[in-house]
């Protein structure tokens, strides 16, 4: 009786945090808003007022004229599985308070090596890039009508939504910083690189404003999350780093 009794303790006592914690139940209980499924509302990393809850990623594919020889015939496909993998894994971590909606170019981006040359290689500390050229270029190239590359269902924003620019680079960069992401397109085709989308997903969340959680200079590393060391691992066995979640408003 005594023990039976003590079981009903303990079990009370836990009702409270299970509730709260367990996403299945999460979704049934009502919204004090109406307007979503949660009970917080996701935002730019330390920046409450800059809303995550509609995000939209333009993405498309970055050609030099002299490395148009090295584009895979499936670079749309490859980029396509990886936007969906990231879209997954963000809604995931983030319990369906975010949402990611992407568009993909249709037509490679070829352009002169200058251009290119404006992106740093192989830097990845957002606080360190000054990316206006390369801003300013798909600006006049991409996003103003009449550019020889404009797509007008490309170019659309859904309403209220963050946007990203999304760059698949054909030639070597991995880095992001607000707004913007780049990532060489062979870690998405090279068969010995399994954590390619990993990679995508952590340029991708320094455009959400998240920092690195790995020392750039010694290579200490102060997490095994995404922003950690994780990004060296398969997309399927990593997660998002607490203490940013709690920075971006995700209880
Ligand atoms: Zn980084």
């Amino acid at each position: 009786m005594i023990l039976f009794c003590g079981a009903v303790v303990f079990i009370l006592s836990l009702k409270t945090p299970f509730v709260s914690e367990h996403p299945l139940i999460k979704l049934v209980l009502p919204s004090s808003t109406g307007l979503s499924s949660t009970q917080f509302k996701s935002h730019f990393y330390e920046e409450p007022e800059i809303s995550l809850e509609k995000i939209h990623i333009q993405a498309f594919y970055l050609v030099p004229e002299t490395l148009q020889v090295n584009m895979p015939a499936s670079w749309k496909d490859d980029f396509t599985k990886a936007l969906i993998k990231i879209r997954e894994f963000h809604s995931a971590q983030f319990k369906n308070s975010s949402n990611i909606t992407f568009s993909l170019l249709e037509t490679p981006v070829l352009t002169q090596d200058e251009i290119i040359a404006s992106i740093p290689v192989g830097i990845d500390r957002p606080s360190r890039v000054d990316l206006t050229k390369i801003d300013q270029f798909i600006e006049s190239k991409i996003l103003t009508p009449g550019a020889f590359f404009y797509r007008s269902n490309f170019a659309e924003i859904p309403p209220g939504a963050f946007v990203v620019k999304l760059i698949f680079l054909e030639g070597p960069a991995a880095l992001g910083a607000e707004g913007i992401a780049i990532l060489s397109r062979s870690y998405f085709t090279d068969p010995v690189v399994n954590y390619g989308t990993s990679f995508l997903y952590h340029e991708f969340g320094h455009a959400l404003g998240m920092p690195d959680l790995y020392d750039s200079e010694s290579g200490e590393t102060f997490s095994d999350g995404i922003m950690g060391s994780g990004r060296y691992r398969y997309i399927d066995y990593v997660h998002l780093d607490q203490d940013i979640k709690v920075k971006m408003g995700i209880k």
